[in-house]
């Protein structure tokens, strides 16, 4: 007995946990900086903690209220109708409530390169298929409407993300409208802003009032320090708002998860004390690092380290795990998140020391 054949299936690489590298290193996790994985370096709001807890002792009951009110609750953000909210277990989720509704077994996606892997793992689960378009270093990541239109085939849907994993470059609000434009209209232009709340731009939500064949990924793993709970959802147009209720897992979004986010979105301070710190952060780096970086809108910052495996490796001996970015095709950088003003001070100065030891020409004037 085989499964189908997976033979296209790539299995997703994520930044490594501080538990599995402390096992690795024989060190305790406490004493390891986990800059690997974009996660929100001052955890949830204490709000949410409190709600996960309160809604512990309920969970024998499947989530239905809770679900309903926090899809009312980013309808309300966002002046949607509630169904144009699909809730869903994390922005993954969403990616594959997208894929289900749009996908026909064959069809094909166009996805940046590099980029966030989901994207053509979801197409491939859906039985499609993924093409790219390239965001070039030699163009400093810089995306534009042309840039992806120039790799454009008539797929049945086109991923941008702004700001953009790994690169950190933020794709303007007139080249999303040229993009929504310049599509066929049997194209679905997925936004994907995961990063969003980082960044100075506008979402691009309000488009779906005009335009038919935009949808928007947002998450709470991110700015709202929920990663851990899985809970995220896609902003849609009104005239397929509706297919949700024919795709969606039953139950996909759980109480814990729902009531979290709940009590996240009423915690404005939380919010903007992450996002501040973030700034901060991706300024310190800029300004610090002796190693190009790329301006970001997000909560990291890419940088160019020469061999990223032995530097990724050598930071993490000396406690500090950044992500090696091979596996997105940038085998010379290193991304590296935001954390607290202790924690990327920490990571300035050991990424800084390694660098110079590896590669004593980068620090070379
Ligand atoms: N989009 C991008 C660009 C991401 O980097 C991530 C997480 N790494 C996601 C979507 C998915 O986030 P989540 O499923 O945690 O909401």
């Amino acid at each position: 007995m085989q499964p189908r054949d997976l033979s296209a299936h790539e299995a997703y690489v994520p930044g490594r946990g501080a538990e599995e590298v402390a096992r690795d290193l024989g060190m305790d996790p406490e004493e390891l900086t986990k800059l690997s994985s974009n996660e929100n370096p001052h955890g949830p709001s204490p709000d949410a903690v409190a709600a996960v807890e309160a809604a512990a002792p309920d969970v024998n009951v499947y989530p239905k209220a809770s679900h309903t009110d926090l899809t009312d609750r980013i309808a309300e953000q966002w002046g949607l109708d509630s169904p144009q909210v699909w809730v869903s277990a994390g922005a993954d989720g969403a990616i594959d409530y997208l894929s289900r509704a749009f996908l026909e077994p064959g069809d094909e996606i166009l996805v940046p390169e590099p980029g966030f892997s989901y994207y053509p793992m979801s197409a491939r689960y859906h039985h499609g298929e993924a093409s790219s378009y390239r965001i070039s270093k030699a163009d400093d990541f810089e995306q534009t409407a042309d840039g992806v239109l120039s790799a454009y085939d008539g797929e049945r849907i086109v991923f941008v993300t702004t700001p953009h994993n790994p690169t950190g470059s933020v794709l303007p609000r007139e080249e999303i409208r040229a993009l929504a434009e310049g599509v066929a209209d049997h194209t679905l232009l997925v936004v994907d802003e995961a990063y969003a709340e980082y960044a100075d731009e506008p979402s691009s939500i309000d488009l779906l009032d005009e335009y038919e064949n935009i949808a928007v990924l947002r998450t709470f793993s991110k700015a709202y320090g929920l990663a851990g709970v899985r809970i995220g959802y896609a902003a849609v147009p009104e005239a397929w708002a509706d297919a949700y209720a024919r795709v969606n897992t039953p139950f996909a979004a759980n109480e814990i998860a729902c009531r979290a986010a709940l009590a996240a979105l009423d915690d404005d301070e939380h919010l903007e004390r992450s996002v501040e710190t973030a700034q901060w952060a991706r300024e310190y780096y800029h300004e610090h690092l002796d190693v190009p970086t790329w301006p970001s809108g997000g909560n990291f910052v890419l940088c160019e380290v020469g061999d990223a495996t032995a530097v990724a490796e050598a930071t993490q001996e000396r406690g500090v795990i950044v992500r090696d970015t091979s596996s997105f095709g940038l085998p010379e950088c290193v991304r590296i998140s935001c954390g607290t003003r202790e924690e990327t001070e920490r990571a300035v100065a050991v990424l800084n020391e390694v660098v110079a030891e590896v590669r004593p020409e980068a620090t070379e004037p």
